[in-house]
């Protein structure tokens, strides 16, 4: 039987494979390759499907942090808070705006910021707040918004696994100052390489970041900002503009499989972590378990044929580089005991019924 992986794009329509391959002509063909007319169309179709003003492709979801902070005016030894359970990226791109992460401690059910410890994080010198909607569940934005605006402080959307999620009709990427989307080719909406964007519904940072992406220049050959060379090229432009269609139907598939997840999984030392009551808040990039044995269901499921992995088995206060990083003063103890428990179960839109049916079996003979 064939392995059920975290992602199978060689299963996707062939209908899909075929467009691609013909927008990929096009481009060529067009002799305009970087920043150029499919990057505009792509900017404007991601600002109409998430309702705000203004998007800015760029090269990366790491670099739409960064482009984002800096356009903020953060600058070096301003404080921004973060999660420790998220992609490096999250935390690096704070560290090379030139600001200073601190680390706030997270909510066992959603493993997102707790806006408790938020609070306990907050000094004298905190800009600014980088909630991460973990796994593709729209975080805390409310209370978020709320510490935000009485401290006078920004708040700031981590996208890169939320694409498509909102509340109340609202989009992830529209409650914050910003909102920064990777389209790495895992993410619910990938391209065929790296690609990223920005949303605002701010045009004085739109314009701020048009400038920085591209060396800070404003009209050719003037640089009034020091910048970046973080552009979106056409090939990966297009390549989104083809996949776009496909979102919501990847995004319903996504939730079918964890509601049947959610039911089906029945085992005395594996926690499903709870799906939201309204549940156009989660589009599931990721399926998570706590499991105090993780390693050997990790194993088991292995042995079975079904890959498992970890986001993220060490946390970013344990990574080398980042061991005195500032953090709440009662500690990350939910965030370690999550680094030691969670695995993410296989949760693609390419999945047979079958093969969902065969994960939930697998978890359930877990000989814990
Ligand atoms: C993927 C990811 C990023 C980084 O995106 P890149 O396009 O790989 O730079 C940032 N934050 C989170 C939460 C991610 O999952």
């Amino acid at each position: 039987m064939a392995r059920i992986s975290m992602n199978d794009f060689r299963a996707e329509p062939e209908a899909l494979l075929q467009a691609e391959v013909a927008a990929c002509e096009r481009v060529i063909r067009s002799g305009w390759w970087v920043l150029g007319p499919e990057v505009t169309a792509f900017e404007a179709e991601w600002a109409q499907r998430l309702a705000v003003p203004h998007v800015l492709g760029c090269g990366n979801g790491m670099d739409a942090i960064e482009l984002g902070l800096r356009a903020l005016g953060i600058d070096a030894g301003d404080e921004v808070i973060t999660t420790p359970m998220t992609a490096f990226a999250t935390v690096l791109a704070v560290l090379r705006a030139g600001a200073v992460p601190v680390l706030a401690d997270i909510d066992p059910d959603t493993a997102m910021l707790d806006p408790a410890s938020v609070q306990r994080c907050i000094g004298p010198r905190t800009r600014a707040i980088v909630l991460v909607h973990l796994y593709g569940q729209l975080g805390p934005v409310a209370e978020l918004q709320r510490v935000a605006s009485t401290q006078g402080i920004h708040l700031v959307e981590d996208c890169a696994q939320a694409h498509g999620a909102s509340v109340g009709g609202v989009a992830a990427g529209s409650f914050g100052a910003f909102g920064a989307w990777s389209f790495y080719p895992t993410k619910n909406l990938g391209a065929v390489g790296d690609a990223g964007a920005f949303s605002t519904g701010s045009a004085e940072l739109a314009d701020k970041v048009r400038a920085l992406r591209n060396y800070g220049q404003t009209v050719r050959y003037h640089h009034p900002h020091l910048g970046m060379n973080s552009r979106l090229d056409e090939i990966q432009a297009a390549i989104l503009r083809v996949r776009l269609p496909y979102l919501d139907g990847w995004t319903a598939r996504r939730r079918a499989i964890a509601t049947a997840y959610g039911r089906g999984i029945d085992h005395a030392a594996v926690r499903v972590l709870p799906l939201p009551a309204e549940p156009e808040r989660h589009v599931h990039h990721l399926f998570v378990v706590v499991c105090a044995q993780r390693e050997r269901l990790q194993q088991h499921l292995n042995q079975l044929g079904i890959d498992a992995l970890i986001h993220y088995p060490v946390p970013i206060h344990h990574q080398e580089p980042c061991q005195a990083i500032q953090r709440d003063p009662l500690g990350l103890l939910v965030a370690e005991s999550h680094a030691a428990n969670c695995l993410s179960l296989p949760c693609h839109p390419a999945m047979t019924d079958g093969q969902v049916d065969q994960v939930i079996t697998a978890v359930n003979a877990f000989p814990a």
